[in-house]
C-alpha cells in the first residue's frame, strides 16, 4: 500500500518567516521602513481570538510594528469605518486586516471594501480580486490561504500546471474562488465544485490536484481521490478526537486522512498543513505592501 508524503505546511510557513524576517532588516537598514499591520478584531469569537493572536506573534517575531484593536461586539458600524479611515492614512500601517466572521450588525461587504486597496493585505478588496480574477497579479494582493495552497502545490508540482486537472470543492469569496483563478493562471484545467454539484465523488476523482474548502469534516474519502493526486485539505473543523486516550476537542480538515493517504501522492495535514501557510503569507503580503508603498517594487 502506498502511503502519501505529508506536506509540511509549518516547516514551509517557518522557512517564509524566516525570509520575511531577513528582508525586513534590510527593508530597515537600507530605508528605515518597519512593515506596519494593523489587526481589527470585532467580538469574542475564541478561534478568531487565537487567529489574531498568532498573526501578531508572527509578525513581531519578524521584526514587524503590529497593532491590535480589539473591539466591542456591539460596536456601531460608523465606529470601525472611522478607525479604518484613520488606519488607511497612517504611515506607520502597510497592512490592514480586519478578522473574519464579523458579529450579524456590521455589513462585511462595506467594511472590508472600506480597506485603501494598497494595504488589504487580505486581498478581499474588489480591486484586488479583480486584478486576480483578470491574471494582474503582479501589483496585486493575493488572499492568503490560496497563494499559500498555490505555494504548496508548485513546490509539489513546478509552476506550470498544463496539462493537470485541478478540482476545487468550495466556492467561497475567500478561499475556492481565488484558489481557482490563482490554478487557471497556472495553466491547470479547474472544475469549481461546490454544496449544489452533482456527482461530487466523480467529479473530484478525475483530479491531479484537489483542493478541499468545504467545512465538512473528513467528506473526502479514498474512494474519491485518483491515485498520485496532490491534495490540499483547508478545512478547520473542531470535532471530538481521541488525544493521549482521552476524547478532546480537536482540528480535522475536510479529508479523511487517514484513508485518503492510502491513495494520494501528496497530503496536507490538518493541523499543520495550510493554516500556518495562510499566516506566513499574511506578514510576506504585508511586507510587500511596505515595499510597494515606498516604491521599491511594482
Ligand atoms: P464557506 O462556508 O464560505 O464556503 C464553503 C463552501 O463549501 C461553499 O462554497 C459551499 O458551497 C461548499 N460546500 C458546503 N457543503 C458542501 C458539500 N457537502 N459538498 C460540496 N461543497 C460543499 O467556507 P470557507 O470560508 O471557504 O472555508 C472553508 C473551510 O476552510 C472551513 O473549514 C474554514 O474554517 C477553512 N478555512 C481555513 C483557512 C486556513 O487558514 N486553513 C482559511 C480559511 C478557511
Amino acid at each position: 500500500m502506498t502511503v502519501a508524503r505529508r506536506i509540511d505546511g509549518k516547516t514551509k510557513a517557518e522557512n517564509l518567516a524566516e525570509s520575511v524576517t531577513r528582508e525586513t532588516a534590510i527593508l530597515q537598514k537600507d530605508h528605515g521602513i518597519t512593515p506596519g499591520l494593523a489587526v481589527v478584531i470585532i467580538g469574542e469569537d475564541p478561534a478568531s481570538h487565537i487567529y489574531v493572536r498568532n498573526k501578531k506573534r508572527i509578525a513581531e517575531s519578524c521584526g514587524f510594528h503590529s497593532v491590535q484593536h480589539t473591539l466591542a461586539d456591539n460596536v456601531p458600524q460608523n465606529e470601525i469605518l472611522q478607525l479604518i479611515k484613520e488606519l488607511n492614512t497612517d504611515n506607520a500601517i502597510h497592512g490592514i486586516l480586519v478578522q473574519l466572521p464579523l458579529p450579524p450588525h456590521l455589513d462585511e461587504l462595506i467594511i472590508m471594501q472600506a480597506i485603501e486597496p494598497s494595504k488589504d493585505v487580505d486581498g478581499f478588496h474588489f480591486i484586488n480580486i479583480g486584478k486576480l480574477a483578470a491574471g494582474n497579479t503582479s501589483n496585486a494582493f493575493i488572499p492568503c490561504t490560496p497563494a499559500g495552497c498555490m505555494m504548496m502545490i508548485e513546490d509539489e508540482l513546478g509552476s506550470d500546471l498544463s496539462g493537470k486537472n485541478a478540482v476545487v470543492i468550495g466556492r467561497s469569496n475567500i478561499v475556492g474562488k481565488p484558489m481557482s483563478s490563482l490554478l487557471l493562471q497556472a495553466n491547470a484545467t479547474v472544475t469549481i465544485t461546490h454544496s449544489r454539484t452533482k456527482n461530487l465523488p466523480e467529479i473530484v476523482s478525475t483530479a491531479d490536484i484537489i483542493v478541499a474548502a468545504v467545512g465538512r469534516p473528513n467528506i473526502v474519502k479514498a474512494n474519491w481521490v485518483k491515485p498520485g493526486a496532490i491534495v490540499i485539505d483547508v478545512g478547520i473543523n473542531r470535532v471530538g478526537k481521541v488525544i493521549d486516550g482521552e476524547i478532546k476537542m480537536g482540528l480535522t480538515g475536510d479529508v479523511d486522512f487517514d484513508d485518503v493517504c492510502s491513495v494520494a501522492d501528496a497530503i496536507t495535514p490538518v493541523p499543520g498543513g495550510v493554516g500556518p501557510m495562510t499566516i506566513a503569507v499574511l506578514i510576506s503580503n504585508t511586507l510587500r505592501a511596505a515595499r510597494l508603498s515606498a516604491g521599491l517594487e511594482d
